[in-house]
């Protein structure tokens, strides 16, 4: 695959949410940001040289909150990956976004140093759920960072929200997201909440069949008012998903820089995929990326048998599915030869379906989506 995404790690927050499990980072100084940023032009310029051939056709930036750096320094990014490595003139450009730390100024410096697409964690409007969330904005601040968005040019918005949080009752939910589709954004992502078992949110929990009757609705509503539900999580007005995250759910090429970011990167030496993920330790990565240009940890070449596994686990989040014939044409097997029993079992429980040669998830199959994905483990 010629072609990559890139996706750059910006770790650092104004404070940790209660349920937050990313590498994250609570910022201390302003000095941090740019001491990061040296680290990545020159995690920047190893991976250009390592891989001249790749054209760079998304760039994501996530975090961690992105939206703590400057635009001018979110530029300065934008600017060092066209230098360096081949992009396409279509380059999607996202930037994840908290309410709480954009401006006009900002959001308009960020359009035109390239980003195009906004992504904001809106999570909830309800006072009461951010509160439990520990979230630092506030619904007026929310609903101001969407206009200011629009204010600044942007065309591509995605509003994330989160279901199954303590307290939240189903109306609370249906209020949330009909607000949100009232906006008019061309992209919204909804996420089950989900803690480890020591994380004090977990016994608050709501149970399984009320996520499930929020989903549920969620999976009907959006659709309902013109928004195309093509990911487990993720709806979209048409011709506006997410081209850098279909990457991952497609298993195509993708480039991770910054602390804890991971990589999956075909060669014609490693036709099935190489998978390497950097350091989780911020020391870590600066040492490394100041001494050797990277800061790769752990390392894994893929087998044919691998990758067949991981593409289909993937697809799998995907509405459409799996094309069995796209799935041939990649590997030069049947996925039935490999996974026939697993899959009769799914079709027989009705959490997966076989529709014109495409294998997908049932509305059951997506609710219980873990359930499908440990059958082929
Ligand atoms: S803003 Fe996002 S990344 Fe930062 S602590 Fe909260 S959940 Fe984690």
């Amino acid at each position: 695959m010629k072609n990559a995404g890139v996706y750059i790690h910006l770790p650092y927050c104004a404070r940790r949410c209660v349920y937050c499990d990313f590498t994250v980072s609570v910022l201390k100084q302003e000095e941090e940001l740019s001491w990061y940023l040296k680290a990545l032009h020159r995690e920047i310029l190893f991976y250009a040289q390592s891989y001249p051939d790749k054209i760079v056709d998304t760039i994501f930036f996530g975090g961690g909150t992105p939206s703590l750096f400057s635009a001018r320094q979110i530029s300065g990014l934008v600017t060092a990956f066209c230098k360096h490595f081949k992009t396409t003139p279509s380059l999607e450009i996202s930037l994840e976004a908290n309410p709480c730390s954009v401006t006009l100024a900002k959001l308009k410096g960020l359009k035109e140093g390239g980003v195009n697409r906004v992504s904001f964690g809106m999570q909830t409007f309800h006072p009461k759920l951010l509160e439990i969330l520990q979230r630092s904005h506030s619904q007026g601040q929310a609903l101001m960072a969407y206009h200011l968005a629009r204010e600044a040019g942007f065309q591509n918005i995605n509003l994330d929200f989160i279901f199954g949080i303590p307290r939240q009752s189903l109306p609370e939910l249906q209020e949330d997201i009909q607000r949100a589709v009232s906006l008019g954004p061309e992209h919204i992502s909804t996420y089950h909440l989900s803690v480890p078992q020591n994380n004090p949110l977990h016994p608050l929990l709501p149970l399984e069949e009320v996520s499930a009757d929020m989903y549920e609705w969620v999976m009907d509503f959006l659709p309902s008012c013109g928004y195309t539900h093509y990911e487990v999580s993720a709806f979209s007005k048409p011709s506006f998903q997410c081209a850098h995250n279909l990457k991952y759910w497609k298993l195509h090429d993708y480039l991770g820089f910054g602390v804890g970011a991971s990589s999956y990167i075909t060669t014609p030496q490693m036709p099935w995929g190489h998978h390497f993920k950097n350091t989780d330790s911020l020391q870590v990565y600066w040492k490394k990326t100041h001494e050797e240009g990277h800061a790769k940890g752990q390392e894994e070449v893929l087998t044919k048998e691998q990758a067949q596994k991981e593409y289909l686990l993937t697809h799998l989040r995907l509405i459409e599915g799996v094309s069995l014939e796209e799935y041939e044409e990649r590997f030069g097997s049947s996925l039935m030869k490999s996974y026939g029993s697993i899959v009769d079992k799914l079709l027989t429980w009705d959490l997966l379906d076989s529709v014109k040669k495409m294998l997908k998830l049932t509305p059951r199959g997506i609710l219980y989506l873990n359930k499908v994905l440990v059958e082929f483990m």
